[in-house]
């Protein structure tokens, strides 16, 4: 075992390298921190992945009175367009009103309403939408610049109004944004690095113990079984599903707080419309999902609400929950689906904090940071969303300020991400700039290197002149280029890093080129002479 004593204790020890491990990794290495990050899988691995991908305020969440959450969410959304517009863009969600929608029955608004107006019987009137969706536009206080707001729109002979069924004649509009979720975690985590992070992926913190004022944490190798010791001033738990099982089982505490886990699943089907807005569709059951243009050729449609006992067993979307998904779009969409048209799903858990709500769908979606002191101090981070994230950072730091000291200011606000560096809306200049500059990328391909790189796309390509000087080409547009880009600068080492979680080209590639992709990569990481040519 290496026993990394002797080198100088570094300020926090991260465990998890999700979105919130890897965003507090981020904002401390800019404020000078010493950090270490494990990660015992790949980078967003678990639900950092998972997510429906919206950078949104969450409409839904006003029934429940989170109006600090909504606020936070929502004035957050043009701080991170502004940083990430290659990964992220501004969406329009379509959201069809029928009288026959209903509330969830135990949100604080449908209690209150059935209180002052029982004849409603659960009922979501449409004043109440257009209410909701006037406090949406206003709850940031001023602060969406770029963002369009709410407007009604008619269904009958509109793109909108097309593939939906004829009962629905009016709808409303608004904004929120699409972002991807795990190529967001891998750009924080090298922007950490790049501040002076030390990232370790498929490395598993196996116990914290506490020796004086620092912590002594195992870990170990998950590929090689090699373990060593680190020592920190602070740890931060960012576990996610795993943040109850590290305090109890890594750092052996007993800890009042708990984490509520809750299964949410997707169906991913062939496009079903041809617009490129998304819809937002209420059910009988009170319920609320989404049906996205995703990928290009795609649909994204989710999520379930189901609850999820087990950390360790691998969420999937169960029979009934893919089902549940059909049916519900199926009440909106024109021509049925079925299982047949689902191509894809995936599964993540949400590790929310245990507010005691009776349902998993009411349970709070706000986040909770708890400091133990008692010597060297622990932080454990409870729920969150991906769009809050920064602003949890920031709640983190002034946490490990308060324990650490001498802690510089907040920064990362207006700081772009690796490739982030143009203007929002910038992207389709920065295509046809590429494209000049690459006459051989097609319209499709080059877009594709935007929203994956952005300006970072022409250092991938180097000063290839042709398709074939970008090595082999694994389909798709994956080149050989592209695959040691991602193993040397993005911690990529499987071929599931780079088809499900750097890009989503797993949609468009067939088992054998799976395969033939693992064994280069597997070869090249091993040090081997690996054929990249054509
Ligand atoms: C279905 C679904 C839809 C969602 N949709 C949205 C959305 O549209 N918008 C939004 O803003 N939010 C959304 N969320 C919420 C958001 O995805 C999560 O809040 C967020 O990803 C949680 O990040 P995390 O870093 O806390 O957890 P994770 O991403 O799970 O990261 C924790 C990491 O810790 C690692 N780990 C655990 N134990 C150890 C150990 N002992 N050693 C080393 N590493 C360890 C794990 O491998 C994991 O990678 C959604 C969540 C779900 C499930």
């Amino acid at each position: 075992m290496t026993d990394q004593h002797e080198s100088k204790p570094t300020d926090l020890f991260i465990i998890g390298g999700g979105i919130n491990g890897c965003g507090i990794a981020r904002d401390a290495a800019g404020r000078g921190l010493s950090v270490s990050l494990a990660e015992m899988g790949d980078l967003a691995s678990a639900t950092s992945s998972a997510s429906t991908k919206l950078f949104h305020g969450g409409l839904r969440y006003l029934e429940y009175f989170e109006f600090r959450l909504v606020h936070e969410a929502l004035a957050e959304r043009e701080v991170l367009l502004r940083a990430m517009p290659h990964i992220s863009w501004p969406m329009r969600f379509v959201l069809p009103y029928h009288p026959s929608m209903r509330f969830e029955s135990e949100t604080p608004t449908s209690k209150l309403l059935t209180l002052v107006m029982p004849w409603m019987k659960g009922r979501r009137p449409a004043w109440l939408i257009r209410l909701g969706l006037f406090m949406y536009d206003h709850l940031d206080f001023g602060r969406r610049k770029l963002l369009p707001g709410t407007s009604s729109l008619s269904l009958r002979g509109t793109p909108e109004g097309e593939p939906l069924d004829d009962r629905f004649e009016k709808a409303y509009e608004y904004s929120d944004c699409w972002v991807q979720d795990s190529r967001l975690v891998v750009l924080n985590a090298r922007d950490a690095e790049a501040r002076g992070a030390k990232i370790m992926t498929r490395t598993k913190a196996l116990s914290a113990k506490r020796e004086g004022d620092l912590w002594r944490v195992e870990v170990e190798n998950t590929e090689t079984g090699e373990r060593s010791v680190h020592f920190a001033r602070m740890l931060v738990n960012a576990g996610g599903p795993w943040v109850g099982e590290i305090i109890q089982t890594t750092v052996h505490l007993n800890v009042r707080e708990g984490v509520r886990l809750v299964r949410g699943s997707h169906i991913v089907t062939r496009k079903l419309y041809d617009h490129d807005k998304c819809y937002f569709f209420q059910g009988t059951d009170g319920r609320i999902i989404f049906a996205i243009p995703y990928e290009e050729d795609f649909t994204l449609i989710g999520t379930t609400d189901a609850e999820h006992h087990d950390p360790d067993a691998r969420p999937v979307c169960t029979p009934e929950e893919q089902q549940y998904l059909i049916d519900f779009a199926n009440r909106y969409f024109k021509r049925d689906i079925s299982a047949e048209d689902v191509v894809w799903t995936y599964s993540g858990v949400r590790p929310l904090y245990d507010d005691g709500a009776s349902s998993a769908t009411a349970a709070t979606r706000d986040y909770t940071l708890k400091v133990e002191g008692g010597g060297a101090p622990l932080l454990n981070v409870f729920g969150g969303k991906i769009t809050t994230y920064r602003r949890l950072a920031e709640s983190a730091l002034d946490k490990i300020a308060e324990q650490l000291g001498d802690v510089p200011d907040a920064w990362t606000a207006g700081v772009p991400l690796p490739g982030g560096d143009f203007p929002v809306n910038g992207g389709p200049r920065l295509v046809v700039s590429l494209r000049s500059a690459y006459p051989f990328l097609n319209e499709h391909w080059a877009r594709r290197l935007v929203r994956t790189y952005g300006t970072e796309a022409r250092a991938l390509l180097g000063d290839a002149e042709s398709a074939e000087a970008l090595g082999r080409d694994f389909g798709a547009t994956l080149t050989a280029a592209e695959v040691d880009w991602l193993m040397d600068r993005e911690y990529a080492r499987s071929a599931e890093d780079v088809l499900w979680r750097r890009t989503k080209l797993g949609l468009h590639f067939s088992e054998p080129q799976v395969a033939a992709l693992q064994s280069y990569m597997q070869a090249r990481g091993a040090g081997k002479t690996v054929d990249s040519s054509v």
